[in-house]
């Protein structure tokens, strides 16, 4: 049976992958059955150069398909950041808390309370044959200074999908149906169908 790594070490996310791609006569794998593969470095300019990059160095590793996201917030405030530097806003050790923080004190910087702001997620599949695949997706929003909300992860606190609820106020399952994610990986599954079917 064909197989297809998904080049992520976050187990919701892998999780949530492997669901969608349940229909598929594939067998998933993730980073975790090859643990001795060390991180590919993310270094392109858009959320797309990323995904490629690691969906390529994972498949070169691997010798197996692979697929790849990369994600991240757009604060059009803050002219488009943070962009794919995401994850590592407040620096290397960055995580959620320090991220929200440095965001927080950017806006603030400008003397700005809120900005339109969007979440991007690109995907791309790479074949054994070197085939490419790319999706995205997108989801407009805003961000606001005032955290409300305990789900979610990352900006979700802070960001509004409406006039009053954050990302962190609704269920995985609504999430997953507007999500930036979640589009791009319906896209992606409807192309994967369209070749492995
Ligand atoms: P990556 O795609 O795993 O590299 O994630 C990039 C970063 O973007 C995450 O660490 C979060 O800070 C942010 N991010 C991406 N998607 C979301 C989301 O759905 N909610 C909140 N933050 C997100």
């Amino acid at each position: 049976m064909k197989k297809i790594v998904l080049a992520s070490k976050n187990s919701d996310k892998v999780r949530e992958m492997r669901l969608a791609l349940k229909d598929l006569p594939v067998e998933i794998l993730s980073l975790a059955d090859f643990a001795e593969i060390p991180d590919a470095v993310e270094d392109g300019a858009t959320f797309e150069d990323n995904a490629l990059i690691k969906a390529k160095f994972f498949r070169e590793q691997t010798g197996l398909a692979c697929l790849a996201d990369d994600s991240g917030l757009e604060v059009d405030a803050l002219d488009g950041s943070p962009g794919v530097y995401s994850a590592r806003f407040a620096g290397w050790h960055a995580n959620d808390a320090t991220n929200n923080q440095k965001l927080l004190a950017e806006l603030k910087k400008i003397g700005a309370a809120e900005s339109t702001a969007a979440y991007r997620c690109a995907l791309a599949f790479v074949d054994t044959d070197g085939t490419e695949i790319l999706t995205s997706g997108k989801i407009s929003g805003k961000i606001k200074t005032v955290a409300k909300g305990s789900g979610g992860f990352g900006y979700d606190p802070y960001f509004y999908i409406d006039a009053s609820r954050t990302m962190a106020e609704i269920s995985p399952a609504e999430k997953n149906k507007i999500s930036h994610r979640g589009e791009a990986l319906r896209q992606m599954i409807l192309k994967l169908k369209e070749r492995f079917l």
